[in-house]
């Protein structure tokens, strides 16, 4: 049984040095639990609001509301209503999210159970890596003159189900990329993007032909299968009703953008592709996924970890994949709620981590507790491996 007596909160500094929040409850028992969230860059127009008003303020709210949480007894995960009923819309999806965050692993300690036994105590299935490998769009924006891809990741999928042995593949594919890259980028100087993913200046198809070099090199050293694919966050570059690719300068309207796209799918081999189409234009991912049954079509902007738009893209048959960033959303019901409509109709749940991170790591248990079927949260870099080592200890745990 949890009795939250103080609730506290602080602004800290995410990975990409942007202030973000740390929420602090103290527990009856006199122990401390903390959690914070990220903060997103290629952000979905239709996420809910990362703050009521400003950081500052949901801090100052969370005060005012520090006494009101002492009179709730919380003892399970459906008890986050009793929070949620407190904080309904005085706060915004950060705040909550990280408040919640912090409430579950308070709940954890006390009846002595790990985050994700307390969503589900049977969960077996581990998530397969998706790994940002190099990267382009948003998240490397280094100068306004620089070449680079317009795809935002290009991304590894180690097909198998243990963790340990695919952090280490992707970790040593993304070794064997920086070699690749320093060969054939005369640009390539080893730096790293928001999400630690190689910056370069080549463009999406030459990205593509050195992930199939990387897919060759793990087949030939470990006779294991390397799955590819890329997040175009294309609302990103579409504007006035066009594609507006950089590197080379060309605007695709729909129509190109859906050959395009198809031919780098069925040339390159590709699995996973996110927001091939920009986040209003569900009609499109369907045409794709038509074309393209067997491969994911993973919806992140178009859905936002939210329940409507989630299943609008189900009926409209979008796509057979959906990205879940718990903190697009604020609240843990809700994304179950969300991972209960994906299962239902057999979509593929891919958890994400957002490009600027924390060390938090309880993204780990809430994609093994819900039941993911990927994680995505980048390859190198202490906040991203903050959460695949914790994926790697649930892993470990559950071999005792
Ligand atoms: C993404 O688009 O998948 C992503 C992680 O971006 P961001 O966190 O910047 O919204
Ligand atoms: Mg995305």
């Amino acid at each position: 049984m949890t009795v939250i007596k103080r609730v506290t909160a602080k602004s800290i500094l995410d990975s990409r040095k942007e202030k973000t929040i740390l929420v602090k409850i103290k527990t009856s028992s006199g122990k401390s639990f903390s959690s914070s969230a990220p903060n997103g860059k290629s952000r979905g127009k239709h996420e809910a609001k990362p703050y009521r008003k400003s950081l500052d303020d949901d801090i100052k709210t969370l005060k005012k509301f520090s006494d009101y949480f002492s009179e709730e007894i919380i003892e399970n995960f459906d008890d986050l209503r009793r929070i949620e009923d407190i904080v309904d819309g005085h706060i915004g999806a950060n705040t909550l999210f990280a408040l919640e965050s912090a409430v579950l692993k308070a709940m954890a300690e006390e009846q002595k159970k790990e985050v994700w036994q307390l969503i589900n105590p049977s969960s077996k299935k581990l998530p397969k890596l998706v790994g940002n490998c190099i990267g382009g769009g948003k998240h490397s924006q280094i100068s306004s003159s620089a070449k680079k891809p317009d795809f935002q990741e290009f991304l590894l999928i180690p097909d198998t189900r243990s963790v340990l042995q695919a952090f280490d593949v992707n970790q040593n594919a993304k070794l064997n990329a920086k070699i690749i890259l320093e060969n054939v980028d005369k640009d390539f100087n080893g730096k790293e993007n928001d999400e630690k993913a190689w910056i370069t200046s080549l463009d999406d198809k030459r990205v593509l032909e050195v992930l199939k070099d990387l897919k060759d090199n793990i087949w030939d050293e470990r006779k294991l299968y390397l799955d590819e694919g890329f997040d175009a966050a294309a609302s990103g570059f579409f504007k006035r009703k066009k594609y507006h690719y950089e590197n080379p300068m060309i605007d695709r309207n729909t129509e190109e953008q859906l050959e395009y796209l198809s031919n780098l799918i069925k040339n390159f081999h590709l699995l996973y592709v996110e927001d091939p189409f920009h986040e209003e234009d569900f009609e499109s991912f369907s045409r794709l996924l038509k074309r393209f049954p067997d491969r994911l079509i993973v919806g992140d902007d178009l859905t936002v970890t939210n329940y409507k738009r989630l299943k609008k893209a189900i009926e409209m048959k979008s796509v057979n994949a959906v990205i879940v960033k718990p903190n697009q959303n604020g609240s843990l019901l809700e994304v179950r709620e969300v991972c209960k409509l994906a299962k239902e109709n057999s979509l593929k749940i891919v958890f994400s981590h957002r490009s600027g991170e924390t060390e938090e790591g309880i993204l780990a248990d809430l994609a093994f507790g819900f039941g993911a079927d990927f994680l995505k949260c980048g390859i190198s870099g202490k906040e991203r491996e903050a959460k695949l080592r914790r994926l790697i200890e649930i892993e470990c745990s559950l071999k005792i």
